[in-house]
């Protein structure tokens, strides 16, 4: 193990060509020199690890190599090239800003800047994270930056492009380095695997390359650290236990449970995570980018934006057309609001777990779904909105629920004066919490609008007064009730309004109590959802309005004796 060298030195890119993930620029970068038009100073941003500083060294060799290649590469092999692979160069000179800032760091760079290069051309200057010099430093630097000898290269480096002076950054040409993509670094692995006798496969290499997120530095570290783990076979087991990764498989059976509804399963996969050691937010996050990936593979011209190898990208296809693309966004609206609320949350699991019942519900509403109790849909939409949910449920009450809100609706026409041409009134309510955004729920509410789509047929008395007798004949347990019925001789007073005449207050609220139940029943024979009824006491009739019920009673006796006795009789089989 002696000579053993990290991978990311031993294969350091030594020429453009070798350059991983950065085809466009090394291109650019090769073209200014075999045209000869070299700038004075270049800036180099983009995140770590891209192969900024190898870029800047592969330029300092090129430009001072004594036989340049014929497609503008450096030989690596003259006097020139080789002291600067071995960093004895003259020709090059190195400063990490990030731990050499002061003015003094930069007045050793400036220096050295008035003498010519010595056995080759130029002389670069690389000051790696530039961004870092103090601010005398940087106005020290300002100065050489402005006239430097024609001999001399200025190539800066900076990860955080935004906090270089705006004075440096118009006096560089500026390349911007991108993230290494998973592939062209699955890729990379690959090649050194073959030249160092370890074994890959393409699915641990691409864990290796996610977790490295677009290093190609950090790439190959890992990718030392798991062969070595792994004993020079890397799979995908291997590299998920060696890197403490979640099997993408879990998210996998996570989003078919979402879709099927299965809450149950949902919570003990979550609870299985949490036995392997994996953090919550950590978990979470990772669902989130399931989602997001899964999105992203929805929408075929998406689809390439989704960094993964070919059959895993198969995988998210297969599973991403399996759901509405609203769910989507429905989920990464919950899973956005579980993170924001993750650090606030006293119990941390449990939001997690709710989460993950949400999920679960996008699809399938629970009945009652419990994300709408905190929303004002009435008790009675929510009790119907359940009902649409579970079709199962038997619906007595919910006829008494539907009746109400046709009531209400009565009252509302009334007092607007609206006539039967208005288009029936869905009434659109806001829900408070993400459902709203939640398509399957609009779905739903549509849905659920469709069923309850009000009915107006045109209603005569010919037809009211069968379905007054129908209700007779089907509750004639009611006694008070139905006897006040058959004496009532109902008449239509307008287009769907009736009248039954009472001759007594008891027999007004035998029809209050009944109403509901009655209404629901006039309503949905007649087909018309706008009925209405009213109860009156038919003055004419009356005995006497004034009668409390014990009179009028009295009275009832007086004028039929038998009624007398048979209310003798059921006293004293009370008693
Ligand atoms: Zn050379």
């Amino acid at each position: 193990m002696d000579n053993y060298i990290v991978s990311a030195r031993k294969y350091r890119p030594a020429t453009f060509r070798s350059v991983v993930g950065q085809k466009a620029l090394t291109s650019t970068l090769k073209n200014a020199i075999t045209s000869d038009r070299l700038a004075q100073a270049y800036l180099f941003c983009g995140p770590r690890g891209v192969g900024k500083t190898s870029c800047a060294r592969i330029f300092a060799k090129t430009i001072n190599c004594l036989n340049p290649t014929a497609d503008g590469e450096a030989c690596c092999e003259c006097e020139n090239c080789k002291a600067i692979e071995r960093g004895t160069s003259m020709n090059v000179v190195e400063l990490d800003a990030a731990s050499n800032n002061s003015v003094d760091d930069i007045r050793g760079i400036t220096d050295q800047v008035q003498t010519p290069p010595q056995g080759g051309k130029y002389r670069v200057f690389i000051i790696d994270e530039v961004h870092m010099l103090s601010s005398a430093a940087f106005n020290a630097f300002l100065k050489t930056l402005e006239e430097p000898p024609k001999y001399v290269i200025f190539i800066l480096a900076t990860t955080e492009k935004h906090k270089v002076l705006p004075t440096i950054l118009s006096r560089c040409q500026t390349y911007d380095f991108r993230r290494i993509t998973i592939e062209d670094m699955v890729e990379q692995m690959q090649y050194i695997g073959q030249q160092e006798g370890i074994k890959t496969d393409p699915h641990g290499l691409e864990v290796i390359a996610r977790k490295a997120d677009g290093a190609m530095r950090d790439a190959l570290s890992i990718f030392d650290q798991v062969a070595a783990s792994s004993r020079g076979n890397i799979t995908y087991e291997s590299a998920i236990e060696n890197l403490n990764v979640l099997d993408y498989d879990y998210y996998f059976r996570l989003v078919d449970m979402f879709r099927t509804g299965d809450i149950s399963s949902a919570l003990l996969l979550y609870r299985d995570v949490r036995a392997k050691g994996f953090d919550s937010l950590f978990f979470l996050n990772g669902l989130a980018d399931h989602v997001r990936n899964l999105m992203v593979a929805a929408d075929p011209r998406t689809a390439e934006l989704l960094e993964t190898s070919k059959d895993v990208a198969e995988r998210y296809t297969k599973q991403a057309t399996s759901l509405p693309l609203q769910w989507y966004y429905a989920a990464m609206k919950v899973l956005n609001d579980g993170d924001v609320q993750y650090r606030t949350a006293t119990n941390k699991q449990f939001l997690v777990e709710l989460v993950l019942i949400r999920l679960s519900q996008l699809l399938k509403p629970a009945t009652p779904p419990f994300d709408l109790v905190d929303c004002d849909f009435p008790l009675g939409d929510i009790t119907d909105a359940a009902r649409v949910a579970a079709p199962s449920q038997s619906t007595p009450q919910t006829v008494a629920h539907r009746e109400s809100l046709s009531e209400r609706s009565d009252k509302s026409d009334r007092s607007n004066g609206s006539d039967r041409s208005e288009a029936p009134r869905i009434r659109k309510r806001s829900v408070s919490g993400f459902r709203l955004n939640d398509n399957s729920v609009q779905e739903k509410v549509a849905q659920y609008a469709e069923q309850r789509k009000e009915h107006r047929e045109r209603v005569d008395l010919e037809a009211f007064t069968r379905a007054w007798l129908a209700y007779q004949q089907a509750n004639q347990q009611q006694h008070i009730l139905t006897s006040a019925m058959r004496n009532s001789d109902p008449r239509q007073t307008g287009e769907e309004a009736f009248l039954a005449m009472v001759g007594h207050p008891a027999e007004v609220q035998a029809f209050e109590l009944a109403m509901p139940q009655l209404m629901a029943f006039l309503r949905q024979q007649l087909r018309n959802d706008f009925l209405t009824l009213r109860v009156e006491i038919d003055p004419t009739r009356a005995v006497s309005k004034q009668l409390p019920p014990q009179e009028f009673l009295k009275e009832c006796v007086e004028k039929n004796p038998a009624l007398g006795e048979l209310l003798r009789k059921l006293q004293a089989e009370l008693a």
